[in-house]
């Protein structure tokens, strides 16, 4: 895939203008971190989608992506980096479920290295070639079930995942380096789960509850 920067900077409805209002309603709903803001302002979210679902890029809504799966809303991927990033910077970061790529190309604008698991290998294919397309070049991919976490990088200071688990899988709790935050919803009902930040310390875990969410369920195995 070769883009045009006309194509990346989109025009119309997918336009800087456009992101640039998504961007205000983002800050009026209560996200405050100008860095985060300013990121979603740039990165294109249209090509994230399928061309069909282009012009609906800008809305504050989930979105198909193909094989059952969601694009996050962009309040939610503003939210849980804002999250992540607010005790100061992070320089290496997991995320369980790639999905469209689109959380993992704001997370690259923000860290050092991020490093993405999908399970489904025909959507981590779609991510990939955004990637490439886009020179988001520090994002490392992986075809594989996340509950076993990527542990040759690990550990890591922060870890986001982007589906719901009924509990949290213990490798993933394991990569969380002391002092690290993990950031996960949780819950097994289809519609509602609790956006969970978990800490290690030195002795163990702390769990803060933030709001209810809803994501498409945490699934294992991968094909
Ligand atoms: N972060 C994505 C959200 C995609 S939806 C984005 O910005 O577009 C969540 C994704 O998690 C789906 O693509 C789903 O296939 C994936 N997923 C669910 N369970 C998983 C698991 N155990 N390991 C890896 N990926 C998983």
């Amino acid at each position: 895939m070769i883009l045009s920067p006309v194509q990346i900077a989109g025009i119309g409805m997918t336009s800087q203008r456009t992101r640039n209002r998504m961007v205000d309603r983002l800050r009026d709903r209560g996200i405050e971190n100008e860095m985060v803001l300013d990121t979603l302002a740039s990165v294109p979210r249209h090509l994230f989608v399928d061309e069909a679902m282009a012009t609906r890029a800008y809305e504050d809504s989930a979105l198909p992506i193909g094989n059952g799966q969601t694009i996050s809303q962009p309040y939610v991927v503003a939210r849980m980096t804002e999250v992540l990033l607010e005790h100061g910077p992070v320089s290496k970061v997991l995320e369980v479920g790639t999905g469209s790529g689109y959380q993992a190309a704001i997370l690259s604008q923000l860290v050092d290295s991020v490093y993405t698991v999908e399970r489904i290998k025909n959507l981590l294919d779609k991510a990939r070639h955004r990637f490439r397309a886009l020179e988001y070049r520090n994002v490392q991919t992986r075809h594989s079930d996340g509950s076993w976490g990527w542990s040759g990088n690990g550990p890591y200071e922060a870890i986001i995942v982007t589906a719901a688990p009924a509990s949290v899988p213990e490798p993933l709790l394991e990569q969380l380096q002391v002092g690290g935050r993990m950031i996960v919803p949780v819950g097994n009902q289809r519609c509602q789960q609790t956006l969970t930040v978990i800490t290690r310390t030195r002795s163990g875990f702390e769990r803060e509850e933030l709001n209810d969410v809803k994501f498409v369920p945490f699934l294992s195995g991968k094909y």
